[in-house]
């Protein structure tokens, strides 16, 4: 019953098949043995495919994605709202969520009608195990610089790289690897890159396994590609693709993260209000001091706000993808809002327990220290607000005769003289 009561205030915003998929999310998530959760902490278990497997089976993975592939035909808002409920568990496990979803954007997207039965389809059931390899040791952030080379001989390519940080690098079954099919300087940076689909059993090597200051259990490790044999048929769109590829699959690459990080805050903001009403200090309980009580009304502002931006960007997919520049701005915002905002409100959630809030008495040491990489991975802020103002200025240039012209209001609008630029 509880389950079917309106608890979250952005409920108005979701159909009632968002709902429906959001509340069938949050009775999973509602069953995960927390001994799941304290084994990945503890490093015990990595990529845990029985979880991804009960997703499949209790319907929740391949939310966006065709009925006939598997997936429900539903919207970006719906998998945000499956995904904020996933996230009150651990950023591993949203991560291990949102494999599917950031792989099979590709697949769906670019992939041929063979390449989606034998990828995207098992993705979806639970069967195959997907990861992401873009991340070089020489740095992620300059994607279209990366290193390693796919070489065409015959009827295969021979891959020659390098991949860091790879969640799945343990436990996944293939992973999609960007590589550079060219490096001719009359070609655009972004057309000089591809995407293969590697299977692990094609010579993919784990050289390292990262320890992790949180987000543990993913299996995060450094794969190695030495004269690596990737058939012609898992090469993704055509050679070249890799840009336009690499723009599609950032939308639920970023997306995710964003979505994710709503739920652990959420998580964080609910046990610390229930523990100020009970906690008492000088004969009170301590959220009678506004000290206390007003980091609670900072924090559910934070994650509101966050919030608002994550489901406006997630309404703008739905809707606007033929506004290119609109939704990477939107998409962008949202991951470096919700991510640096629901950081903060997991902080101010820790101020509020107090010494207790710093143990693993409570789970929200763990989600602090899981948190802080998300305004790292899947894009840094600092990447983020690259393209921010890349796209807000080109908007604001090619619509600026769309508008009043504010800056003729001032009463010596007109003192040209005054107006220096040089
Ligand atoms: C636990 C974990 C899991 C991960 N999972 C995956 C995964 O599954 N698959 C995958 O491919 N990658 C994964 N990553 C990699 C992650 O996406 C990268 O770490 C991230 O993109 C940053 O790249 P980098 O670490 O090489 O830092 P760098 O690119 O070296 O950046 C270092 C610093 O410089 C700043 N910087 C760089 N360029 C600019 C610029 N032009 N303007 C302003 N600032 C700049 C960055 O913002 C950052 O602060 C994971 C990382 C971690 C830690």
């Amino acid at each position: 019953m509880l389950l079917n009561k309106p608890i979250y205030m952005y409920d108005f915003l979701l159909t009632s098949r968002d709902i429906d998929l959001r509340n069938k999310a949050r009775e999973f998530v509602a069953q995960v043995p927390r001994e799941l959760l304290i084994s990945m902490d503890e490093d015990k278990v990595q990529y845990p495919t029985d979880f991804v497997r009960d997703l499949a089976e209790n319907g929740l993975l391949g939310i966006r994605f065709p009925i006939k592939y598997g997936g429900h035909e539903a919207s970006w808002v719906a998998e945000m709202a499956v995904l904020e409920e996933i996230g009150h568990l651990s950023l591993a496990l949203g991560c291990l969520y949102s494999l599917p979803s950031i792989c099979g954007e590709a697949l769906n997207h670019f992939g041929t009608k063979e390449q989606k039965e034998k990828f995207l389809r098992p993705i979806l059931k639970g069967e195959l195990f997907c990861a992401e390899a873009l991340t070089e040791p020489r740095g992620g952030s300059d994607f279209f610089g990366a290193t390693t080379i796919a070489e065409k001989k015959g009827d295969h390519y021979i891959l020659n790289g390098q991949k860091r940080f790879v969640v799945g690098a343990i436990g996944a079954d293939i992973f999609l690897v960007y590589a550079r099919t060219s490096s001719d300087p009359n070609i655009p940076p972004q057309k000089q890159i591809s995407l293969f689909v590697v299977e692990r059993d094609d010579n993919v090597k784990v050289k390292y396994t990262y320890g992790l200051m949180g987000t543990r259990g993913g299996g995060a490790g450094r794969l190695v590609f030495d004269n690596t044999k990737v058939p012609e048929e898992n090469l993704i769109g055509n050679e070249g693709d890799g840009g336009k590829i690499f723009y599609q699959m950032m939308y639920p690459e970023r997306m995710t993260s964003a979505a994710g990080i709503l739920g652990m805050a959420d998580a964080s903001l609910r046990i610390a209000s229930r523990y100020s009403s009970k906690r008492q200090a000088f004969g009170k309980p301590i959220r009678s001091f506004q000290a206390v009580s007003f980091k609670i009304a900072e924090g559910i502002t934070l994650l509101d706000s966050a919030r608002a931006t994550v489901y406006m960007a997630a309404r703008a997919l739905d809707e606007y993808q033929d506004h290119p520049a609109l939704c990477r701005r939107l998409v962008s915002e949202a991951k470096r809002v919700a991510t640096e905002q629901c950081y903060k409100v997991i902080d101010l959630a820790l101020q509020v327990m107090g010494g207790i809030g710093y143990t693993n008495v409570y789970p929200i040491e763990r989600f602090f220290r899981d948190a802080r990489l998300s305004t790292i991975w899947t894009g840094t802020s600092e990447i983020m607000n690259l393209i921010i103002q890349h796209e807000y200025y080109k908007e604001v240039i090619d619509t600026s005769s769309l508008q009043r012209d504010a800056e003729l209001d001032a009463k010596e609008a007109f003192a040209e003289e005054e107006k220096v630029y040089k």
